[in-house]
Formats: structure tokens, C-alpha cells, sequence
């Protein structure tokens, strides 16, 4: 498909103000960067205060999955019934946006186009036509300052506003939003993991196939494969045990990815992610708006309830293993290569799957935020590990001293 930005105001976007651990999620380069110590997710974030601002509670013990992925109503399996050309998976979450634009809910929808020199690298863009979303439909690997675009939308007088974002941006755009004076705001989310930068991922790219240059789509699949799509339409498949991670430096996933407490989006409106849909969409609808921004799919969207099967325990706990070793700087384990191909035929059979699997990877990633933070900012622990995560790895033994909670 064309790869074309879409149409509309070029903006000079300011230079990044240095940060320790940061995303780059634009409030650095506003007319405030000061602001950053109150919005950052890497600084002191306060879950439980915002996720009450946004959704009028907090995560509710008495419903055990919101200890994993937050504040919702309810929990769906999904997909467009139409699927849309370029879209990581349906379009569900491009599709929400162009609705909100057709229908006249919001003036702009602020997300992320692929940069015109390299699809791979996302670019922020306002959008104000539902044509020219088209584009920035699909994921693209690497960081941009999304919420720099937030002054130019209030100053070119968009007052009602669409977001789509992952939970570092959206983390400091609730911490803001009071601030911002924005009249309406949707916020559309996705989950999000293991993202590093776009030079990091032309690397990994380049252990994957002798022709980078023609993937167009990469996908870690809820089946424990990547599927990769190339320009000559080929798919390819891979077992995610024999992925070449061995092969990537210690640092290629910068330690901000691999210290974000918050896998799911939490604070969104409406999250449109995969992992618990078992090979279709996953959606969580956290609120009101949430379900208004459901509902502007009517009929183009089919909804089933979703499944669970398999255990997460002993793929959590070998998991930590791993990571113990990784974050003491030591070669991680790994499988001999006999066992490789029956593992990879086993694990989408006997695995975790559907909401499990989805449980597995938040748990997976909340010991990860554990164990390198232990191993690089120890000091930080106590402002940066929400208690949510240490419930979340409880079960594992991981359980925080005295000098890293409040
Ligand atoms: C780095 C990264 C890691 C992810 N990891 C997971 C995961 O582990 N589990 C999971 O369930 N989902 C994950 N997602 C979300 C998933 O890839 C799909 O985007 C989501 O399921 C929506 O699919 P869709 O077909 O509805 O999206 P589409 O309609 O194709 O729209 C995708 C939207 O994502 C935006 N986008 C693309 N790249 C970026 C980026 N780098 N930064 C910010 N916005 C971007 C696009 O601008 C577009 O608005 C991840 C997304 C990213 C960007
Ligand atoms: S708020 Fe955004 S720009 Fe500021 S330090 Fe955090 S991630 Fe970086
Ligand atoms: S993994 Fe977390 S910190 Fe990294 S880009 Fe995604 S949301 Fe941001």
C-alpha cells in the first residue's frame, strides 16, 4: 500500500531536553519540559490516584484480572469484520479513530505515522481527515514524541481530540491532562512491550532475513511465533525459540522497556491489543467512554467472548531464571537445539493461552522491571514500583526490602 503521511500541517517539532530513563514521549520538547517530573511513568508514577481520575476507581482486588490489567468493564475478543489493508491486525484501533473523525466527536486524532524516509520509524501526526488515517495504520518500532504535537492541536483550535498511544505516552498525558484545557479527550490504547529503537530493530531485522529491506510486518504472535511479511507477499513464520536473541547486545532493549510497569494501557479510555485473543483482537473497555468508543463500530465489528487455558507458573518462573542472568550480565541459558523444534511444536498446544497467556506476559514483565531495576537503580525502586507489580511477582519470591517501598 501507499506508505504516505498523511496530509496536513508540517510541525517543527523542538529538540528533546536529556532525560535519564525517557521514552521521548514530547513533553520534554513542549513550552514546560519542567513538567516531566511529574508526568514521567519513569519517575514517580501514581497509578492508583490517576487510574481514579480516569475510570472513578482504582484496580479492584475483588476482580482478580484487574490486578494484571487494570480498571475495565469488560473484557472482549474481537475483530473488524472487514480487516483494513496495512493494519497490525484488524484495524480496530485506526477504525475507532476514522469513526470519531466521520461522525465529528473530535477535530483531530493525534497518533503516529510511518516517517517518509523509513516506514519502520513512527512519526507523530494530527489528523483531521479520516482518509489520511489510513497511513498510520500498523505498528512501527521505535519512539517519537507524540505528545509534542499536544500545543500545536490547541493552537491550531482543536479543542476535542482523539489520542492513540502507548502507556508511557498515555501515562503522562493523564498525569497532564487536567492542564491541558482540552474540551473532550479520547484515548484510544494499545498495549506495549519489548519496543527499542528503530536502529536497534533494522538490526534484528537483519539477523532475521539476508533481505531486511523487504519486511513489511512483524508480529510476536500469542501462538509463540513472529510472523514476518515481506513486499513479494510472502509470510514467514517463526518459532519464537528459534529466534536469534542470543545473537542481540545485552543493551538492545533500552532499560526503559525493560522497567515499564505498565503493560496494558491502563489508563486509556479503550485498549486494543492481542495477547488474550487467542489469534483475533483483544479489546478492554475501561469506562464510559470506552464503551461510546465501542459502539461507533456497530455491526463492523464481531465480538466473542474470550478463552483461557494452560498454566503460567512454570513458564514465569523458568522465565525468571533467565532474566537473573541477564540482568547480572550473564549469558542466558539456553535450550539445547534438539529440543528446540519440539518445543516450539508443544508450546502453542500445552502453553499458556487466550487470558493466561496474557497474564503470563504482564507477570513476565513486571519481574523483569523487578530484577533490572535491582541491578541498575536499585535507589529508584521505591518511587518507580507501583505496588501493583509487587503483588504481580509475589507469587515468584520476589518480594521488595524495606529500602525499596515507601
Ligand atoms: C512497540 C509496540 C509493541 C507492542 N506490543 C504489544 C504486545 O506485546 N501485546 C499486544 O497485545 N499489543 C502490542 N502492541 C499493539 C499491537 O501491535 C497493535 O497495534 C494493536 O493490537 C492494534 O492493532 P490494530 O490492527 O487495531 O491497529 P491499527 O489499526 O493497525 O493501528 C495501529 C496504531 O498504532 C500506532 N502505532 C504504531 N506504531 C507505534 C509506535 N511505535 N508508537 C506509538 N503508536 C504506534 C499507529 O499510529 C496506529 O494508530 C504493540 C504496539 C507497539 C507500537
Ligand atoms: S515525561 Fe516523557 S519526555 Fe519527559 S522524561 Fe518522561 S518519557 Fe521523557
Ligand atoms: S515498553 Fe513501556 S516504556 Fe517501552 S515504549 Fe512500550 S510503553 Fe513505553
Amino acid at each position: 500500500m501507499d506508505m504516505q503521511p498523511p496530509a496536513g500541517p508540517n510541525f517543527a517539532i523542538p529538540p528533546a531536553a536529556p532525560r535519564g530513563l525517557c521514552t521521548d514521549c514530547g513533553i520534554s520538547r513542549t513550552a514546560a519540559p519542567k513538567r516531566c517530573a511529574t508526568a514521567c511513568q519513569f519517575i514517580k508514577p501514581n497509578y492508583p490516584a490517576l487510574e481514579h481520575a480516569v475510570h472513578g476507581r482504582a484496580r479492584d482486588p475483588a476482580r482478580p484480572d484487574e490486578l494484571f490489567f487494570g480498571p475495565f468493564r469488560r473484557m472482549l475478543r474481537a475483530a473488524l469484520a472487514a480487516p483494513r489493508e496495512g493494519a497490525q491486525w484488524t484495524g480496530i484501533t485506526t477504525r475507532i479513530a476514522e469513526r470519531l473523525l466521520e461522525t465529528g466527536a473530535v477535530d483531530a486524532v493525534l497518533t503516529m505515522a510511518p516517517d517518509p524516509a523509513d516506514h519502520w520509524r513512527p512519526m507523530p501526526v494530527l489528523v483531521t481527515r479520516p482518509e489520511d488515517l489510513a497511513p498510520c495504520r500498523g505498528m512501527r518500532m521505535g519512539y517519537a514524541p507524540l505528545l509534542a504535537l499536544l500545543e500545536p492541536a490547541r493552537a491550531l483550535g482543536h479543542r476535542r481530540l482523539a489520542i492513540i498511544g502507548i502507556p508511557c505516552q498515555i501515562y503522562a498525558l493523564r498525569a497532564l491532562e487536567a492542564e491541558l484545557g482540552f474540551e473532550r479527550l479520547y484515548v484510544i490504547g494499545t498495549p506495549c512491550s519489548d519496543n527499542t529503537t528503530t536502529e536497534r530493530f533494522h538490526e534484528f531485522l537483519a539477523l532475521l532475513t539476508d533481505a531486511p529491506e523487504t519486511v513489511t510486518y512483524l508480529e510476536f504472535l500469542p501462538d509463540f511465533h513472529v510472523e514476518l511479511r515481506f513486499t513479494d507477499g510472502r509470510v514467514r513464520r517463526i518459532p519464537f525459540l528459534r529466534l536469534p536473541i542470543s545473537k542481540l547486545p545485552a543493551d538492545f532493549f533500552p532499560l526503559t522497556c525493560r522497567t515499564c510497569v505498565d503493560y496494558t494501557n491502563v489508563l486509556a479510555d479503550i485498549t486494543v491489543g492481542y495477547m488474550a485473543g487467542s489469534g483475533a483482537q483483544w479489546l478492554i473497555v475501561r469506562n464510559d467512554r470506552g464503551e461510546a468508543l465501542l459502539s461507533l463500530l456497530g455491526h463492523e465489528i464481531v465480538l466473542t467472548p474470550l478463552t483461557s487455558a494452560g498454566k503460567r507458573a512454570s513458564s514465569v518462573a523458568g522465565y525468571l531464571k533467565n532474566v537473573e542472568l541477564a540482568a547480572g550480565g550473564l549469558p542466558v541459558r539456553s535450550m539445547p537445539n534438539w529440543l528446540r523444534p519440539i518445543m516450539a511444536w508443544l508450546m502453542p498446544r500445552i502453553g499458556p493461552r487466550g487470558l493466561e497467556f496474557a497474564r503470563t506476559r504482564v507477570e513476565m514483565k513486571a519481574v523483569e522491571t523487578v530484577l533490572h531495576l535491582r541491578a541498575r537503580h536499585p535507589r529508584r525502586m521505591r518511587n518507580m514500583v507501583p505496588a501493583h507489580i509487587w503483588g504481580l511477582v509475589a507469587a515468584y519470591g520476589l518480594v521488595p526490602t524495606k529500602e525499596e517501598t515507601k
